[in-house]
């Protein structure tokens, strides 16, 4: 069933469905795009999470960190989070106060990779995605992103 829309974007777009293992052993639809106007790594777009070359920079565990970022991105209950939760969230945590709902979300998001992987492959993948924007290669969008740095304190608050 989770195959049919990315199966179908892959054949009208040109792109190639890429079966991913998830650690938990189900598989997972990545679409993977050769050539994208603007680097991916990995990434939720409404019919799927495309993936780019710079995704296979990473190793098995890093992969695995980004995938299950964007699948909690890709939970249907996003819409009551951003209406809901995450404004009471910024309202009674200090230190989320400075930071919009979109971003909250991507703290969020990188929690809940650290849940289903382990704090040395999120902190693998988030300091890979340094790397990377070091080399010029990806660029944060600081709209709706916090910055890497942010992202890597924030994973590493949850282990004090
Ligand atoms: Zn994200």
């Amino acid at each position: 069933m989770k195959f049919i829309i990315p199966n179908l974007v892959c054949k009208i777009k040109g792109y190639e469905l890429h079966k991913f293992k998830l650690n938990n052993g189900k598989i997972f639809p990545l679409i993977y795009v050769k050539k994208p106007k603007k680097p991916i790594v990995a990434f939720k777009k409404m019919y799927g999470i495309l993936i780019d070359d710079l995704f296979f920079k990473l190793n098995n565990e890093e992969q695995q960190s980004a995938v299950w970022h964007e699948i909690y991105h890709t939970k249907s209950t996003t819409g009551i989070k951003l209406f809901f939760w995450l404004p009471l969230k910024k309202m009674f945590i200090k230190r989320w106060k400075q930071y919009n709902l979109n971003q909250l979300e991507e703290f969020d998001a990188d929690r809940h990779a650290l849940i289903k992987t382990d704090l040395n492959s999120v902190l693998g993948l988030l300091n890979k995605l340094s790397g990377f924007e070091r080399k010029g290669l990806i660029k944060s969008n600081l709209k709706n992103h916090p910055s890497i740095k942010d992202r890597i304190l924030n994973i590493k608050s949850f282990h004090n």
